[in-house]
């Protein structure tokens, strides 16, 4: 029998080398982790069925089986779900793949506190190496003839090679647990760890101790499909950690049942941390996909509208085909009425929150309102509602302010919602092009989030009231407020009447030339000499600068 030895990428022995040695307090996690991937494995053979049906014909019913060997102090977990061969085995188990683990390293560069950031990402199969000085796994995978054999001491090396006392498929991973780790050889210790942290898994779990009989630990029914007043809060909680592989408490849930035209059941959570990968173009997508409780996929784009990809969670939809082949899902209508339909439900949910909570809100909008006003212009359904829900800073609101309290504030003759782009709130707020309206007492929106210069092109007003740029040309002070009313209109014209003025303007224009389109006297300034403004029409300055940057 052919073994070799080969080494774990860099980063995986660094990850073990702190996981090994920290003094993380909360080791029973290990096992929540082991069968997190027995599930989804399992879930992946289940899909992978639907096409292929002998992969499962022989044993049709998923189970993930503990066995517990007080003598030899080794607990073993095995899964009868889609294995893994010896390519991914060395590519699963030898590097790291998994964003959540690519994350906890990324922090760890940063903050070095390996301990805590263990509870805080988790870090999968390797966190077995809390409590096992050796870990052996083997694996068949779903379909194929030859097992395979990994083990490791988690020291720099794995050794892989062919197995013969293998499971028929699947994968069977045996703990040797750590001397001072005996605790986990505990029968009452497993039954009350695996209740704790995975009673939500929908697929039987069992422990066998020695020659016992096998005793079931968990309801292993799917949890969106029971009732809400059996479901605990921690319950809730475990089944977000699984599914989202986060560790926060989740800031809200949803859980419903559409009924009608469509039939969908949805358990979906809001987290209460920004993911890191909100903004990378190549995240996962966050809600799995079921039909009739068989997992789908977890990389669904049509799913979920990209404004609301902090989303976690699953929906299990009655009326696709289960055969559905992941390229059906492209452009599939019932999917777009799903996803309008869970759009729908979360705004309004939203709503209810921000009415109910102000506070509870901004902490949210903090994280995910950036990209929650992408829907103001991607969604035509939401958009009235969102923008409803959209909190800004201003001028001189403190705290945020939504655009109906910016209304009734506006001052006698405004007609016009002011704003000032740029990339960071406290720099805008000492912008020359505010100094007049500081002077008038009129509030101004302050966007600092880049996408507040799309969604701004494409909505012309918020309950008739035109959004304008203070950048821009135009800026119609002198009609606002009553006394300070300006005869002259200034801006309006090219020259100010004042000789002396016009004398500057003419110098200025021919000192700049081509480099301006226009000098005009401006009543937006108090203190300030000059500052730049773009045109009514032409794009507006912030715009432009993000543009350049993307070299647009
Ligand atoms: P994650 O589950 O987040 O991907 P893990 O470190 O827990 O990260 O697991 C790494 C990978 O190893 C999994 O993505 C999966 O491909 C594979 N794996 C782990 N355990 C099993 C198992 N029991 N059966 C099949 N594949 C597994
Ligand atoms: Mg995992």
């Amino acid at each position: 029998m052919s073994e070799e030895k080969l080494s774990f990428q860099a980063e995986v022995s660094r990850l073990l080398d702190i996981v090994a040695h920290s003094l993380y307090s909360n080791k029973e996690i290990f096992l929540r982790e082991l069968i997190s991937n027995a599930s989804d494995a399992c879930d992946r053979l289940r899909y992978a069925a639907l096409t292929q049906p002998e992969l499962t014909a022989d044993d049709p019913d998923f189970k993930i089986d503990l066995t517990l060997d007080t003598d030899a102090k080794t607990l073993t977990i095995a899964d009868n779900g889609i294995g893994m061969n010896r390519e991914d085995l060395v590519e699963n188990l030898g590097t790291i793949a998994r964003s959540g683990t690519a994350a906890f390293m990324d922090q760890l560069d940063s903050k070095q506190d390996g301990t805590n950031l263990i509870g805080q990402f988790g870090v999968g199969f390797y966190s077995s190496y809390m409590v096992a000085d050796k870990v052996s796994v083997i694996s068949r995978r779903a379909g194929e003839d030859q097992a395979w054999s990994w083990v490791s001491d988690g020291r720099g090396e794995f050794t892989i090679g062919e197995a013969e006392d293998a499971p028929k498929r699947g994968t069977r991973i045996t703990l040797h647990l750590r001397e001072d780790q005996a605790e986990f050889a505990d029968p009452m210790r497993l039954r009350t760890i695996v209740k704790t942290y995975s009673d939500h898994i929908p697929i039987p779990i069992s422990l066998r101790e020695g020659d016992k009989e096998p005793e079931s630990l968990n309801t292993a029914s799917a949890i969106w499909t029971r009732p809400k007043s059996e479901i605990t809060d921690a319950q809730y909680t475990e089944f977000y950690h699984h599914v989202a592989h986060a560790f926060d408490e989740p800031w809200e849930r949803m859980h419903f049942k559409a009924e009608g035209m469509i039939e969908y059941t949805g358990l979906l959570f809001i987290p209460a941390s920004k993911p890191f990968d909100l903004f990378h173009p190549d995240r996962k997508h966050g809600v799995k996909l079921y039909v009739r409780r068989v997992f789908i996929t977890d990389d669904c784009a049509e799913l979920i509208p990209p404004y609301l990809r902090f989303l976690r969670g699953v929906i299990d939809t009655e009326d696709l085909p289960l055969n559905i082949s992941r390229e059906m899902l492209q452009h599939n209508p019932l999917l777009t009425k799903i996803r309008n339909g869970v759009a729908k439900r979360v705004v309004s949910e939203l709503t209810k929150k921000a009415e109910k909570d102000p506070e509870a809100f901004e902490k949210f909008w903090n994280d995910f309102g950036a990209v929650l006003k992408e829907g103001i212009y991607e969604d035509d359904g939401q958009r009235a509602a969102l923008l409803k829900l959209a909190r800004f800073r201003s001028t001189t609101a403190e705290g945020m302010t939504t655009l109906a309290d910016y209304v009734s504030r506006m001052k006698e003759g405004q007609d016009a919602i002011y704003y000032i782009s740029g990339a960071d709130g406290e720099n805008i707020k000492r912008s020359p092009q505010l100094e007049g309206f500081a002077a008038k007492g009129v509030e101004v929106l302050l966007f600092s989030d880049p996408v507040d210069e799309f969604w701004i092109t494409s909505i012309p007003d918020f309950e008739g009231k035109a959004f304008k740029s203070v950048t821009r040309g135009g800026a119609d002070l002198g009609k606002i407020g009553g006394a300070e009313k300006d005869e002259k209109e200034g801006e309006e014209e090219t020259g100010s009447g004042d000789t002396n003025v016009d004398s500057l303007i003419a110098f200025v224009k021919l000192t700049l030339k081509e480099q301006v389109k226009d000098v005009r006297a401006s009543e937006r300034l108090t203190e300030s000499a000059v500052c730049l403004v773009a045109d009514e029409g032409d794009i507006d300055i912030n715009l432009e600068r993000i543009l350049k940057q993307h070299n647009q």
